[in-house]
């Protein structure tokens, strides 16, 4: 199946559930073997509920993300350093599935692996699609503020790959972060979440739910087209009364930033707008 979806142009990565219930390491290899003939980018579900090896594995193809890693061991990390494959840490599914043995973090900050971090989007072991990951990263997994913020931007694009359908492959520097200019590219769906959004104009104020993701909120509000934020994270950094117009289909059409007030009649985002990708594993496939 796998290489007549390849030639339709249908598949931007392969992802592979290597554990004990599920495939085999040898089972795992013949799909990269398929991905690898074709240029196809690999990425693994890898080390959740046991050590099988599978992150070694997926380095030797390159892979683009090794995902879960709780029970990574120093080798893995290595293999992972020398290949340049993302560890896309879950604590979504660490917490769900009550998982007491955390992923090596230590050691993936030895070797300079890049962490990412995502939910998992599986409604069996993590039903989470919410940047409430990025806390539960800290709280869970003791990580620090900006690896988080790597986590969801910078090492997140990297986790996808080059792929020229989110634009996610150019980065910039400012302000002691790096993050993924694609994020608020042209065409791009996957961005921020405002935490409440708002009416700007107090006699019109409306509230929506919580915890939403931009995306949700451009494909459910595509009437407006336009949401506008006093902060807003951009590839130059933080910038001031920016707003954001997308198309009815909800791709991101314009970001406009230094306006100086905000438009008439455009939702307001209540907090501030960061830019990040809340599902890389392979539920999002
Ligand atoms: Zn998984």
């Amino acid at each position: 199946m796998l290489p007549a979806l390849a030639d339709e142009g249908l598949v931007d990565a392969v992802d592979v559930f290597c554990e004990r219930i599920d495939f085999t390491l040898v089972q795992s290899e013949r799909v990269f073997e398929v991905a690898a003939k074709r240029g196809i980018g690999v990425k693994m579900h890898a080390e959740q509920l046991s050590n099988s090896g599978g992150a070694a594995l997926s380095a030797r193809y390159r892979a683009l993300s090794a995902d879960h890693l709780e029970y990574l061991d120093e080798a893995g990390v290595a293999a992972m350093n020398k290949a340049g494959t993302v560890a896309v840490l879950l604590p979504g599914a660490y917490y769900f599935i009550r998982e007491t043995q955390l992923p090596p973090l230590d050691l993936l900050r030895r070797y300079e692996v890049p962490i990412a971090i995502s939910t998992d989007s599986n409604p069996g072991t993590s039903p989470v699609t919410s940047l409430l990951m990025m806390n539960m990263a800290t709280t869970l997994f003791r990580m620090t503020v900006p690896e988080v913020l790597q986590g969801v931007t910078r090492h997140a694009a990297r986790a996808f790959g080059n792929s020229k359908r989110h634009g996610l492959a150019r980065r910039w520097t400012t302000g002691g972060f790096r993050g993924v200019a694609g994020a608020v590219d042209r065409g791009t769906r996957l961005l921020v979440r405002p935490s409440v959004v708002r009416a700007c104009r107090a006699r019109r104020r409306h509230r929506f739910r919580a915890q939403r993701a931009l995306s949700d909120y451009m494909t459910t509000h595509s009437s407006s087209q336009a949401l506008f934020a006093e902060h807003a994270w951009l590839p130059d950094g933080w910038r001031r009364n920016v707003l954001f117009e997308w198309s009815p289909d909800g791709a991101l059409q314009r970001v406009t930033p230094d306006l100086d007030h905000a438009p008439h009649d455009v939702p307001c985002a209540a907090g501030p707008l960061v830019p990040g990708m809340l599902n890389l594993h392979s539920h999002a496939f």
